[in-house]
């Protein structure tokens, strides 16, 4: 049975997790971290890092160091969202060809499902390092509140980074997920999922015959950690520029200081009451002086910044539970998912609006990674012992523009996926031989309001008169939430195929482009890989010889054969230096021998005369 790995591409950090032998495992990276920053830079050598590597560096090569992607993908290029993260990141996003937004980093532009690819193929690369095989198949879960330009965005990532997205499921579904399996239960849950970008709330039945059924779902892409974080950078920069009349907005490394110094802020707040902001050199003062800024942060100043914030989410869940026709007394249990939700402030008013006390025991990081390899274990499992039915639904409205501008209603949000609804077209003219459709996702009544998802034309119509011609035109969800359409025409039965050209995605080509980069940077880590360990595996045993280097040569420093093994032994150990110091990887795998009998010629020595 082919394995398939479960992803959690979260806006700042991702997780990768794999059933063993019936049990969802999360697999920890190289550092031993369970979870990897979501982050990537480009260094000025023109080297990619992913990453924990990336995070490290991100202060000194802030305009080439992404973070965040997740919150611009599937977004267009005249979007809010877009115009302010333009103004709030320290790294360079530009327009695309397709009406999108892209990010540059050195002298090359990178699309958003890019950059996301380079952090799927990280976990990619993760869970092959432990498992040993390669993987191609994946489940990567996304924000509920996802549309279908991010969704199907998500699902470009994947191809670029040479992976088969089996299904995308929901975060807050995968978590119930985790929860619920294999549990047995009967129980009618909230999952509240405030993580670094975005804000997700669905309710679930979880039956005991392994059914997930989501009854709503609601939220908003825009709402998470970051928000808090940014609150906390304004206060810091409006008090500096009261104080020393200078806007370290204007500064990208001194912004991202700041953003490091108020996420580390906000998360220490968590544990204590009061923390100091120290941030020395900020910025020189016009007179050429250093000027360092110095703060202390209360929580309770933390909590009346961000105190908006926290009202939308328990706003949104008020919303949430009036579209489930529940009452909070109807809920069995509250799940907390997403870093977020470590905040005390954000926990007493979840327990405060939902009248109990969240549940304990799911780690807040992992639980997502852990549900979606749950789902990709079941969706290939043969012997049926993870069965069970996963029954999402869709977060927001699907429908068309129709006269005079307004939105007309296909597929109201909260509807079970997979689903399809079919509506006939009529022609308006005499001959009329084609029809334009546009497509839109949202609540809104008026159809710019809403995000449009792409336009069709249905050409080839027969010439008829007028209203002759009807064309049965279906849409549809799958059951990773993304749109389809196709049309019919009543009479003749033909069937017509529409590609839906998504406004901002990228085209096939562009896909395989980025594939072949992709997997021309896999050759390359891995080669990378394999020289560092040879570097390591040197380093580690000149550093061997070299602590035995004082007690070998008293031992032996009386015979003429000892003598002899020693200045050897200078020898190896004196090549592998310069072996090192060119970069000679190739060479030094062939003197690792030669270090490695001579570092076990120099134990046994000491060994036997101790
Ligand atoms: P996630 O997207 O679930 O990885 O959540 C990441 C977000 O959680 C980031 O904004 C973090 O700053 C935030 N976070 C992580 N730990 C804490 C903490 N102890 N207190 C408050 N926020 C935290």
């Amino acid at each position: 049975m082919e394995r398939v790995i479960g992803i959690d591409l979260g806006t700042f950090n991702s997780c990768v997790a794999v059933v063993e032998s019936g049990t969802p495992v999360v697999i920890a990276n190289r550092g031993g971290y369970k979870v990897t920053p979501s982050m990537v830079a480009v260094t000025e050598g023109g080297k990619r890092l992913v990453g924990h590597i990336a995070k490290r560096q991100a202060v000194t090569n802030a305009e080439n160091t992404v973070f965040a992607a997740k919150r611009l993908i599937g977004r267009k290029w005249d979007s809010p969202q877009v115009k302010n993260a333009i103004q709030t990141c320290p790294f360079h996003i530009v327009e695309g060809p397709h009406g999108d937004c892209r990010i540059k980093m050195r002298d090359k532009v990178y699309s958003i499902p890019e950059v996301s690819a380079m952090v799927l193929q990280e976990m990619k690369l993760v869970a092959e390092d432990y498992l040993g095989e390669e993987i191609n198949k994946v489940v990567v879960t996304v924000p509920a509140y996802f549309n279908d330009n991010q969704r199907q965005a998500t699902k470009d990532a994947g191809a670029i980074a040479g992976l088969d997205v089996i299904r995308i499921i929901n975060e807050p579904t995968s978590a119930a997920l985790a929860y619920g399996f294999g549990k047995n239960i009967d129980r009618t849950v909230a999952v509240f999922d405030l993580g670094g970008g975005t804000f997700d709330i669905s309710i679930l039945e979880i039956s005991s015959s392994g059914v997930f059924k989501v009854i709503s779902t609601a939220g908003d892409t825009f709402l998470g950690g970051e928000d808090f974080d940014q609150r906390v950078i304004d206060w810091l920069v409006d008090g500096f520029q009261h104080e020393h009349g200078i806007d370290l907005r204007q500064d990208r490394m001194a912004l991202q200081r700041l953003k490091d110094a108020a996420e580390k802020a906000k998360c220490e707040l968590s544990a204590v009451t009061e923390t100091e902001v120290n941030l020395p050199f900020i910025i020189s003062s016009a007179r050429n002086e250093a000027l360092h800024l110095q703060r202390l942060l209360t929580r309770a100043t933390l909590e009346e910044l961000t105190a908006d914030l926290i009202d939308r989410t328990v706003q949104i869940c008020e919303l949430t539970l009036g579209e489930a026709a529940l009452g909070k007394d109807e809920l069995e249990d509250i799940i907390l998912v997403g870093g977020m939700t470590r905040m005390p402030k954000v926990q007493e008013r979840v327990s405060k609006f939902f009248q109990r006390d969240p549940c304990k025991g799911v780690h807040p990081d992992e639980v997502v990674g852990l549900g979606a390899s749950i789902q990709g274990a079941a969706l290939v499992d043969e012997t049926h012992e993870m069965d069970m039915v996963l029954l999402d639904v869709t977060p927001h409205t699907l429908g068309i523009m129709v006269v005079g501008g307004y939105f007309e209603e296909l597929i109201p949000q909260n509807t079970t996926v997979p689903t399809s609804r079919s509506k006939p077209f009529t022609t308006v003219r005499d001959n009329q031989t084609a029809v334009k459709i546009l497509v839109l996702q949202g609540e809104s009544r008026r159809a710019e309001d809403n995000e449009l998802l792409g336009e069709f034309i249905l050409t080839g119509l027969r010439r008829a008169p007028v209203g002759q011609v009807e064309v049965e035109v279906t849409f549809e969800i799958n059951a990773d939430g993304i749109v389809s359409v196709h049309a019919k025409d009543v009479e003749t039965g033909k069937e017509q195929s529409i590609t839906v050209t998504a406004t901002s995605g990228l085209t096939e080509d562009e896909i395989n482009d980025m594939m072949v980069d992709a997997s021309d940077y896999a050759v390359t880590r891995r080669e990378d890989e394999a020289s560092e360990q040879v570097r390591q595996e040197a380093e580690t045993l000149i550093a061997e010889i070299e602590r035995l280097f004082p007690d070998v040569e008293q031992i032996v420093a009386g015979s003429d054969f000892g003598r002899d093994a020693i200045d050897k032994a200078k020898g190896v150990v004196d090549n592998a230096r310069t072996l090192l110091e060119r970069g000679d990887i190739a060479g030094l795998k062939d003197e690792l021998e030669s270090l490695g009998r001579t570092q076990r010629m120099f134990k046994g020595v000491v060994g036997k005369s101790a």
